[in-house]
């Protein structure tokens, strides 16, 4: 199969969804790959290397997709890549339909075979291409914590770990899911003391049993929330519940309840938000301020790792580009039912019972 792997260029997207691994991987199986020049640059990849791992670099991104059967891709198509793509080609990407009325039309007109990342799906419901960014994302929310709440960044001038004969700081963490623990583990390993709430006690339980002695668990709700804001330093906002916005846990008139300084990073945020205060920022203008406790609420927190986000994800998406390039996607998707759930678009129709909803159109 012919793969094509085109520069990201959503406003500040570094990943790229092959790396020169990848490409390796794939030559083992004869397929012929073409990256767009510079498309690894922003996650440290050079043309140099795709070409010595076996890629062919073509300078466009018209190029890149007049010639590929398969595009691989992280973020979703923008206006300007519409165009590009040709009927019955295979796009393997994030496209995140149910939140775009346009893309969807416009990949309905363009007739294309849209495999997203966010639905592929296995048995135990988990979704495989998402888990990777929220580890990233879990992973940096006590990092950027603990950045903010340095004083001149407006925090409260507290260490996470603390010094010998000085307490640590107090990190609590909303949510146990892959975001929470992430977050709970690196925290503990700062040195922090760590409080995560969940309401599901089975997954209160593992966490017990794995978590170091600096993570306490406890159940969620507001009497146990109020109370441990009070003491909180950092607050780690990263419950889900699947399909719906985030319930709003920590409320506006908690503010007042926390220490001046005390900084609030929700990686919820993507889904509304877990705190009743916070609104979407970005890299460029990460925090604000509400009654004195610090806001972090960045959307697309791994952006800022992109070398991190780029392994994690390929880590994860290529078993299944291979499957796709070596089958084709009919019967790549027959064999594999993870694959076919990624299925939204197909052919001028759309296949996914949630983006039909969202948009009122017929399955
Ligand atoms: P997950 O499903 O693995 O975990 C969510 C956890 O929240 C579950 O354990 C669930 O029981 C718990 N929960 C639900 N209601 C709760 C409540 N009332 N109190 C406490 N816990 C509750 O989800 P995840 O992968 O950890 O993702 C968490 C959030 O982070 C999602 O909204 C996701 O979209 C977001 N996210 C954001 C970024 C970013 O860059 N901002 C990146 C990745 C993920």
């Amino acid at each position: 199969m012919i793969i094509g792997v085109p520069k990201e260029i959503k406003n500040n997207e570094n990943r790229v969804a092959l790396t020169p691994a990848g490409v390796a991987e794939l030559k083992k199986y004869q397929h012929t790959i073409y990256v767009q020049s510079t498309a690894g640059s922003g996650s440290g990849f050079t043309d140099g290397e795709y070409e010595k791992a076996g890629a062919q670099i073509l300078a466009s991104i018209e190029e890149v997709y007049a010639i590929a059967d398969m595009i691989i891709k992280v973020k979703e198509p923008i206006t300007r890549e519409y165009n590009l793509i040709k009927e019955g080609q295979l796009i393997f990407t994030y496209f995140h339909f149910a939140s775009s009325e346009e893309l969807t039309h416009a990949m309905i007109a363009r007739k294309a075979i849209c495999l997203a990342y966010e639905t592929v799906e296995r048995k135990d419901r988990s979704l495989p291409l998402l888990i990777p960014m929220s580890e990233v994302a879990g992973r940096m929310a006590p990092q950027e914590g603990a950045k903010y709440l340095e004083k001149p960044l407006k925090g409260r001038g507290i260490l996470l770990g603390g010094v010998p004969g000085v307490k640590p700081a107090h990190v609590l963490v909303l949510g146990g899911g892959v975001v929470g623990t992430q977050a709970a583990k690196i925290a503990a390993g700062l040195g922090a003391q760590v409080t995560i709430m969940d309401i599901n006690l089975t997954r209160l339980r593992e966490l017990s049993d794995f978590m170091p002695a600096n993570v306490i668990t406890q159940y969620s709700n507001e009497y146990n929330i109020r109370e441990a804001i009070k003491t909180a330093d950092l607050i780690i906002g990263a419950v889900l519940i699947p399909g719906a916005k985030a319930p709003h846990l920590i409320t506006r008139d908690m503010l007042k309840e926390m220490k001046p300084g005390t900084v609030l990073v929700d990686v919820a945020v993507d889904q509304g938000g877990c705190i009743e205060t916070c609104q979407p920022t970005t890299h460029e203008n990460p925090t604000y301020i509400i009654d004195d406790v610090v806001h972090y609420c960045v959307a697309n927190m791994p952006g800022a790792v992109p070398y991190t986000s780029t392994l994690a994800l390929t880590n994860a998406t290529l078993p299944y580009a291979v499957q796709l390039a070596n089958k084709g996607w009919q019967k790549a998707c027959a064999d594999n039912e993870e694959l076919r759930l990624g299925l939204n678009v197909v052919n001028g129709k759309v296949v996914y019972k949630g983006v039909a909803d969202a948009w009122n159109l017929k399955l």
